[in-house]
């Protein structure tokens, strides 16, 4: 039995955990296959504040885990199967330790960028292959880039990395944009990007210093090309990371879980959820940070003289 129960440890996950230690709340903190999150897959992290000359996305993510050890937060390693919110206290089936209880839960499970399944491309993430161009763009200064998609988010990364690049090519498997007009448009009037439509594909081409190229299959010839690059931005979605919780959270309709407007409530009394498991639009480690600590709050708040479990005899 907790009094709170964090899941996931992306920088929202592990703020939640440094303020509920912080509370003496002993939260226990389950990490799940990818821990750190996201920000473990990327190498510089310029943008989070206090690190003026950068800091390796690993270690930002170390030194948050380490922060909320310090402050008594304790780390299991499982993946939660399952879990049942009908009533308080909530239970979780977690793989290797069975069922575990808690008085609230935070859900920071994160969102996992979509990837194409080709040859070298995990291999090749965070040497030439990024699926985040406002961490990496900058890194590409001066070079070509290749932005596979063709929904708005392949468009908003285009039109982003013409600000570092000297040529950013687009490269979709169909002749048709699923993008909406206005995000199209706005591409197609952009003189640094070119297309590359209707080309699937294949395999990630990297040499002693990273990605070289881009092996695809022109799909009106049946033929395979070779795109040169010098980095590879794949954008062809997120999938919030929620079907553990088999519908219990209310979603919309991508599966992000759905908070009261600013706060980090769902529609459970109880449980919270914060990071990008419920952000879809700014999906920074800062704005996931900052509403790992709201959700926190929020739950500290609701626990006091909520409680269904008789803590005056426990340690
Ligand atoms: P999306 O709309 O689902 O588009 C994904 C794109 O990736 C599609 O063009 C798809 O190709 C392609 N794709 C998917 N799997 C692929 C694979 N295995 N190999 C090659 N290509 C693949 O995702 P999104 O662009 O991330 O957008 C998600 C939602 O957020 C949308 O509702 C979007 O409107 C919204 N959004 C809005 C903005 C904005 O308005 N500023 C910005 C970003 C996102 P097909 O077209 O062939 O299926």
């Amino acid at each position: 039995m907790y009094k709170a129960i964090v899941i996931g440890t992306g920088p929202s996950g592990l703020t939640a955990a440094i303020y509920l230690a912080r509370a003496n709340l002993k939260p226990l903190v389950i990490e799940g296959p990818e821990p750190g999150g996201q920000l473990t897959t990327t190498t510089e992290v310029e943008n989070f504040p206090g690190f003026p000359e950068g800091i390796l996305g690993p270690e930002l993510m170390a030194n948050m885990r380490k922060q909320a050890e310090r402050f008594g937060a304790e780390f299991k390693t499982g993946w939660v199967n399952s879990v049942d919110l009908s009533q308080r206290p909530f239970k979780l089936q977690v793989e290797g330790m069975g069922e575990l209880v808690a008085e609230s839960i935070i859900i920071s499970t994160g969102a996992s960028a979509k990837l194409l399944g080709i040859t070298n491309e995990k291999e090749s993430m965070g040497r030439g292959v990024s699926t985040c161009a406002t961490c990496d763009g900058f890194f590409f200064r001066g070079k070509k880039i290749i932005v596979v998609g063709g929904g708005d988010s392949a468009m908003e990364e285009a039109n982003f990395l013409t600000r570092f690049a000297t040529e950013v090519k687009l490269v979709h498997r169909r002749n048709e944009l699923r993008a909406s007009k206005i995000m199209q448009d706005r591409a197609r009037e952009n003189g640094k990007i070119t297309w590359g439509l209707n080309r699937t594909p294949l395999e990630v081409i990297s040499g002693d210093k990273g990605v070289t190229g881009l092996k695809v299959k022109n799909n009106e010839t049946g033929e395979e090309e070779i795109l040169e690059t010098d980095g590879i931005f794949v954008a062809i979605g997120h999938k919030p990371n929620t079907d553990f919780l088999a519908g219990q959270i209310t979603t919309d309709e991508l599966g992000y879980i759905i908070v009261k407007p600013g706060t980090t409530m769902t529609n459970v009394e109880g449980v919270f959820a914060c990071g990008d498991v419920q952000d879809s639009k700014y999906r920074q480690a800062i704005t996931a940070a900052g509403s790992g600590c709201m959700a926190a709050l929020e739950a500290e708040k609701f626990l006091d003289g909520h409680m269904v479990h008789d803590w005056s005899k426990t340690l």
